[in-house]
Formats: C-alpha cells, sequence, structure tokens
C-alpha cells in the first residue's frame, strides 16, 4: 500500500468499537437509547459500524438531519434553535420527532408537524461546564424554556422534552445531583410526557466513569417518571478514536524552537483554538521543547508547547491525539491550506483513504 499523504485524520474503528459498546452497555442496564448528536462529528464513513450500537442522529439543522436519515438511518431526532417554515416542511418526511426551542416556534408550526412526536426544549436553569461559551443556562441564554409555567401551559402538545445541559461532565456526582433537581422540578410535566431527552455532555464512556451507577440512575429516572430515556453523545461517542497525522515542514527559532507542521489548528481543529486548549499528543514525553504550530499565516495558529522525547525536524510525523469531536465538522479553507484527508482504519485492519480533497473542492467552496 502507498503511504498516504499527511495531513490526514485517521479514525480507528477498533477504538470506536470500545465507545460503542459502553453505549450499547447502558441501552442494555438503562434502556435508555442513544442518538449521535451529529454537530459533533458527521464523518459518516463509520456510520456502518456506529449505527449498529445506536439508536440514531439528532441533529442542529436541516441538513444535520438529512444526513442521519439518508446515512445512518434509524431514529431521526430534529432539533433547531430555530426553523424557518421550509425547514419544517422537509423535516417533516424525515424526522421521527421534532424538538423545538421555544413556545413561539411551537406554536408557530404545531400545525405543520401533526404525526410527528414533538418535543419542546427545556432550560433548567442548571449547567456543567467549564465554559461560558458551551454553557446553555449561561445569563441570558436562549437555548430552551427557562419558565416553567409556559412549559406547563403547553404540555398537551409535546409527548416529550429534552433537557442539554452539560458540558464534558465527567462526574458522575455531579451529573446525579442535577437530574434529582431536575425530576423534583419538572416532576408533574415528567409524568405527562412519554419521553425525555437528557442531552449530550456526559462523559459516560471516559475510562474510570462509574457506568453502572449512571445506568441505576437513568433506570430510577425512568421508572419514576415513566419515560423513555434518550442520552445524545456527541463526544463520548467518539473520545479518543481518532489522531490528525501530520508532518513537520520547517523548524525556527525564535528564543523558542517552534515546528511547523502541515495543518492548521485555526483550520483543522479550530475548537481547540477558540476554547484555546493545547491539542494533545500521542507519544511519549522528554526534555526537547517546541512550540508545535500550524502552517497558516495567523500568528496565533498554534497547536501547543511540549516536551518531547525526540527531536523534531522537517519530516518528522506528528500525531495529534483525540481529533474526532468538533473536528472534521468544523474544518475550513483559511488560507487555502491544503485539507487532511479522512482516512478510516476497518475492523480487520485495512486502511482505507475515505476522502481526499483537491485544488477543486477549494474552488468550490466559494465562488
Ligand atoms: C452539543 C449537543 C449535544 C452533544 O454534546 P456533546 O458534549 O458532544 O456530548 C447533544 N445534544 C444537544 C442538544 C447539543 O446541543
Amino acid at each position: 500500500m502507498p503511504k498516504i499523504q499527511t495531513p490526514y485524520y485517521l479514525i480507528d474503528e477498533k477504538k470506536l468499537l470500545a465507545n460503542m459498546k459502553k453505549i450499547a452497555y447502558v441501552r442494555e442496564k438503562s434502556g435508555a437509547k442513544s442518538l449521535l448528536a451529529l454537530k459533533c462529528f458527521s464523518t459518516w464513513s463509520v456510520f456502518g459500524l456506529m449505527s449498529k450500537y445506536m439508536d440514531g442522529t439528532t441533529s442542529s439543522s436541516l441538513y444535520e438531519a438529512r444526513l442521519g436519515h439518508e446515512k445512518f438511518g434509524k431514529e431521526t431526532h430534529a432539533f433547531s434553535v430555530a426553523y424557518s417554515k421550509d425547514d419544517i416542511q422537509k423535516l417533516k418526511d424525515i424526522s421521527d420527532k421534532i424538538i423545538f426551542n421555544s413556545v413561539s416556534q411551537l406554536e408557530m408550526f404545531y400545525d405543520d408537524v401533526k404525526g410527528i412526536k414533538v418535543g419542546l426544549r427545556v432550560n433548567p436553569g442548571i449547567s456543567y461546564s467549564h465554559f461560558d461559551l458551551a454553557d446553555p443556562a449561561r445569563k441570558y441564554s436562549r437555548l430552551g424554556v427557562l419558565d416553567k409555567n409556559e412549559v406547563m401551559k403547553v404540555l398537551d402538545k409535546i409527548s416529550g422534552m429534552m433537557f442539554h445541559y452539560n458540558c464534558e461532565n465527567g462526574e458522575f456526582a455531579s451529573f446525579s445531583k442535577m437530574l434529582d433537581l431536575i425530576s423534583k422540578k419538572y416532576e408533574e410535566a415528567l409524568k405527562k410526557v412519554e419521553w425525555v431527552s437528557l442531552g449530550g455532555g456526559i462523559y459516560f464512556t471516559k475510562d474510570g466513569y462509574p457506568i453502572d451507577k449512571f445506568c441505576k440512575k437513568l433506570s430510577e429516572f425512568r421508572e419514576r417518571h415513566g419515560v423513555q430515556v434518550y442520552l445524545e453523545p456527541g463526544e463520548s461517542s467518539i473520545t479518543q478514536c481518532c489522531e490528525l497525522v501530520t508532518t513537520v515542514l520547517d523548524v525556527v527559532k525564535n528564543i523558542k524552537e517552534t515546528a511547523i507542521v502541515d495543518a492548521s489548528i485555526e483550520a483543522h481543529m479550530l475548537d481547540l483554538l477558540i476554547y484555546r486548549i493545547n491539542a494533545k499528543l500521542s507519544e511519549k514525553t522528554g526534555k526537547n521543547e517546541y512550540i508545535i504550530a500550524g502552517r497558516s499565516c495567523l500568528a496565533g495558529d498554534i497547536f501547543g508547547e511540549y516536551k518531547l522525547a525526540r527531536k523534531l525536524k522537517a519530516g518528522s510525523e506528528v500525531h495529534f491525539a483525540d481529533a474526532a469531536g468538533y473536528t472534521m465538522v468544523k474544518k475550513n479553507w483559511f488560507n487555502g491550506v491544503k485539507m487532511p484527508s479522512i482516512v478510516v482504519k476497518r475492523l480487520n485492519g485495512k486502511i482505507e483513504a475515505v476522502r481526499q480533497f483537491e485544488y477543486r473542492d477549494f474552488v468550490r467552496s466559494l465562488s
């Protein structure tokens, strides 16, 4: 097999399978169904594997819902912060459930969605997030209905409720406490609906997460309110199963040594730049200090500062870890930098370059 040219995202199905098995375990033990949150990960070449273990997809827009329907199958949940009339017309044919973000949108489109299960997003006023930018209960949040009385008034129009209030929450105790608060606060409403989505942001596939306690908690919630529980894992579905593989093109020195790779954090791992987090490397540490930077002309296009066991020079490969979630869905053509290919290592060990991008794709992204 010819060596694949860098840069490329490398998805390892074996690692993906480990997450999928945990998700299936939660379903089996607790009855909670899991829907892949497409806004985190939409790389459909591995949906064949994922759809064996998950129950469908949830979305943030018409296009995501359509992708879920066409490429993943099973249940398609539609959500949008605000639908247009045209979105609703198209979503009607492909969605099992349509979840509204506000009472005004629910009322606006209620007659159009007859025959489809309708849900309402509720803002429980509590959340877990390390970042204000990603906190759905932040001040003035537009995400979900905050006023409980408003929810109560439209209960006869909905069959389900969605609470998305976690972001990378790896602490079971905090999840559990917040779920109790929701159970209590919305007891009356929860008794009337058939299904409840607890959203994403729960890091239950992480090593060491008390998964059995989590399952027990979900079962208790299901029994107490008599509802079908849904989870919407994005990051926890695909965590630690992908690398961004790059090659060092140059090493320059300005007091510190900077290795410049053939990719860009701005274009290919943008989420890390927005949240100001260093990219993780999958290699041993040592005493060789480097800044590793992208090749775009943005001064702050920096993956991070590292202490490595090896020396870097032009031609060295650098593998950034955890490059699946919120990366490929956010990649862009800034600086016209060569777009990383998408490569999948299948369960049987076969390596497939499933997508390669060319100059033509850059041209086609604009007009
Ligand atoms: C972002 C989001 C998710 C997925 O969140 P992760 O942190 O990636 O698990 C699920 N549901 C909703 C409504 C979301 O906005």
